[in-house]
C-alpha cells in the first residue's frame, strides 16, 4: 500500500494538484449554496406538434455563483452526485416544480406537467414516499409531474431502483426516458418498466434532414414507442425543417431553441401570453 502511494504520489502533478483544489473550492460553495439558495429553476416549453398547443415545460437548473457568475448544470450536477448533495438539491428542485406547476395549472389547465430531471444517486438513497405525500398537500394529481431519468439507472436497476420507480407510478408520477439512444444497446428494460414518453436526444435531431440516416433512426424510435404505448418528445428542435420531419415522421412532442429557450417562470408566462394572442 506504501509503494502505491508513493507511485499515486509521483503522478500527481501540480495541475493535478491545482484542479483537486478548485474541485474542493467548488464542492465546499456547493454546500453553501444549497443553504444560501443559490439555485433557481428554468423552464424550456414542450411543445405539442399537431395542435402547437403547450401544456408541458422542461425544469432546468441553475447556479448562480456569487463570483463566478452563471454555472450550468453540467459542470455542478456530477459533484453534486459524488457529494450527494443532489439528494437535498433535487427535493428542493421537486417542491419549487410543484408549486410552479400548480400557478401553471390554475392559469392553463389541469393537464399541465412539469418535467423534473431525476438523478440515479436520488434513486439510489432518497426516501421514497415524501414526494407523494407533497403532491396530495398540494392538492396536485400525480401526472402534474414528469420524472425524466436516462437508460442507465434501468439496466442496471436493483430492488430499490424498481421500488422507487413502482411508488412514483404508483402516485400517477409519469415517467419518461431522457437522451434515448445515446446510451445502451438494450432495449429490454422497456418492456420491464412502464415507461410514458421518449426523449431522443438532441444528437438525432440536429443533422435531421430528408436523406440522412438520423431520420431513419427517429422514424423507428417514433414507431417501436406508439407501438409500446409511449409518446415521444424531440430535444434540441432548433430549425423548421427539423420540426417538420419530425412531424412527418409523428412525432409527439417537440422542444428546442426553435420553439423557446428556458425560461424564467416569468419569462414563460409572456411566452403563453404571446402565444395565446399573436
Ligand atoms: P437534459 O436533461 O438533456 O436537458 C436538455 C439540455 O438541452 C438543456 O441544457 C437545455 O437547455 C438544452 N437545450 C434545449 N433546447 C436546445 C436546443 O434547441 N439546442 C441545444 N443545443 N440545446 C438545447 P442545460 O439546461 O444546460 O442542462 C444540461 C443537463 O444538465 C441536462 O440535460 C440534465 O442532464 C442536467 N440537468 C439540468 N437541470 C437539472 C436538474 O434540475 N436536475 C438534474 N439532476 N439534472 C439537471
Ligand atoms: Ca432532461
Ligand atoms: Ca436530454
Ligand atoms: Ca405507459
Amino acid at each position: 500500500a506504501k509503494s502505491e502511494g508513493r507511485s499515486r504520489w509521483r503522478y500527481f502533478t501540480p495541475a493535478m494538484q491545482v484542479a483537486a483544489e478548485k474541485r474542493s473550492q467548488i464542492i465546499a460553495d456547493l454546500r453553501l449554496a444549497v443553504m444560501k439558495q443559490q439555485f433557481f429553476l428554468l423552464y424550456q416549453p414542450i411543445v405539442e406538434l399537431e395542435t402547437g398547443k403547450v401544456h408541458k415545460a422542461e425544469a432546468l437548473i441553475r447556479w448562480q455563483h456569487p463570483d463566478k457568475g452563471m454555472i450550468s448544470p453540467a459542470d455542478f450536477i456530477p459533484l453534486a452526485e459524488e457529494t450527494q448533495l443532489i439528494i437535498e438539491v433535487g427535493n428542493w428542485i421537486f417542491q419549487q416544480a410543484i408549486q410552479q406547476v400548480a400557478i401553471w395549472q390554475a392559469a392553463h389547465g389541469k393537464d399541465f406537467q412539469v418535467s423534473i430531471n431525476k438523478s440515479p444517486v436520488q434513486f439510489y438513497h432518497a426516501v421514497a414516499g415524501d414526494w407523494s405525500a407533497s403532491l396530495q398537500q398540494m392538492g396536485l394529481a400525480g401526472h402534474s409531474i414528469v420524472v425524466e431519468i436516462t437508460e442507465g439507472l434501468l439496466l442496471d436497476a436493483n430492488a430499490t431502483v424498481s421500488g422507487q420507480l413502482l411508488h412514483l407510478r404508483d402516485a400517477g408520477i409519469q415517467v419518461a426516458i431522457d437522451d434515448f439512444g445515446t446510451g445502451y444497446s438494450s432495449l429490454s428494460y422497456l418492456k420491464k418498466f412502464d415507461i410514458d414518453y421518449l426523449k431522443i436526444d438532441q444528437s438525432f435531431v440536429r443533422n435531421l434532414s430528408e436523406d440522412s440516416s438520423d431520420r431513419v433512426l427517429c422514424e423507428a424510435i417514433i414507431t417501436m414507442a406508439h407501438r409500446l404505448g409511449m409518446k415521444v418528445i424531440a430535444e434540441g428542435v432548433e430549425t423548421r425543417q427539423q420540426c417538420d420531419l419530425l412531424k412527418q415522421a409523428g412525432c409527439d412532442y417537440g422542444q428546442g431553441y426553435l420553439f423557446a429557450r428556458p425560461l424564467t417562470a416569468e419569462a414563460f408566462d409572456e411566452f403563453m401570453a404571446r402565444k395565446i394572442s399573436p
